[in-house]
């Protein structure tokens, strides 16, 4: 059995300061580190000059390194480390495949620890102005993967997702964002439920768009938006102009981000 400890940390969705206090001692006590393609260049500043680190993360679609071999090369590094740090976008367990690699290390009996972490559907929507939930508004949120294992095609029961009072965030939707919109719609969304896209939340390279399920794929086209995007869909998102505090505190922040206008197709 290894001696050594590995810690699945998320690290939030970009902006440094979102990081936990326990995140960051990790980070900074760690022997060797091994992240995500999504962790932030900013937290990456924060790793101790000489500490070992590796990009093992993936791109939507394209996987840097695949899953078994990320699970062998923690599994090596628990035998000659000792606080190995495995760091992920947002939390290791919402779509980060943490869960995956906390199983194999279980296996194979070594220990883990698993720090939560701001995840995006969080970080985003408080950034753009959005809260998941709003009293007479939204009672409740759902977490919805716009992108299936290996590239399958979405098999989601778009009836059970459409209620005026439920919100909707999708991650990795930006590829099928057009399939998804019009899903729901021919569900029975109303076409002109509020929809936004936020690309690069939380950092100083945030956009959003605010838009409705009908015209949300055209704007997002338009603005030539990329990943990562996280789409949220419910009327909570018409709050947006009035919560909006980051982009209002932008000049504040010196940050670049930009709010585009929604253009109808
Ligand atoms: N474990 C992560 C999610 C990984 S899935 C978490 O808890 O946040 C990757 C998807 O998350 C991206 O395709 C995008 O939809 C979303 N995402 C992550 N960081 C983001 C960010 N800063 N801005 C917008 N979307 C983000």
């Amino acid at each position: 059995m290894g001696k050594g400890m590995v810690y699945l940390v998320g690290s939030g969705p970009g902006d440094p300061d979102l990081l936990t206090v326990k995140a960051l001692r990790l980070i900074q006590s760690a022997d060797v580190i091994f992240y995500d393609r999504l962790v932030s260049d900013e937290i990456l500043a924060l790793i101790p000059t000489g500490v070992s680190r590796f990009m093992v993360g993936k791109a939507s679609g394209h996987h840097c390194v695949p899953q078994h071999e990320i699970n062998q090369l923690l599994i090596n590094a628990a035998d000659k480390n000792r606080t190995i740090v495995r760091l992920k976008g947002g939390d290791p367990y919402i779509f980060g495949r943490g869960s995956e690699e906390a199983l194999e290390l279980n296996k194979q009996g070594i220990k883990f620890e698993v720090i939560p972490g701001i995840t995006a559907a969080s970080g985003c929507s408080s950034y753009a102005g959005i809260p998941l939930t709003h009293r007479g508004m939204s009672r409740s949120v759902q977490f919805i993967t716009g992108h299936f294992r290996e590239d399958e095609p979405l098999e989601i029961d778009w009836e059970k997702l459409v209620n005026p009072q439920n919100t909707l965030v999708f991650y990795m939707g930006l590829s099928s964002l057009d399939f998804i919109c019009q899903s729901l719609m021919k569900a029975g969304l109303a076409a002109d439920t509020a929809a936004a896209a936020v690309q690069n939340g939380t950092t100083m390279q945030q956009n959003s768009l605010i838009s409705d399920v009908s015209h949300l794929t055209a704007s997002v086209k338009q603005s030539g938006m990329q990943a990562p995007v996280m789409i949220i869909i419910g009327e909570v998102v018409t709050l947006a102009d009035d919560l909006n505090w980051f982009i209002s505190n932008a000049d504040e922040f010196q940050s670049e981000n930009t709010i585009y206008e929604s253009v109808p197709a």
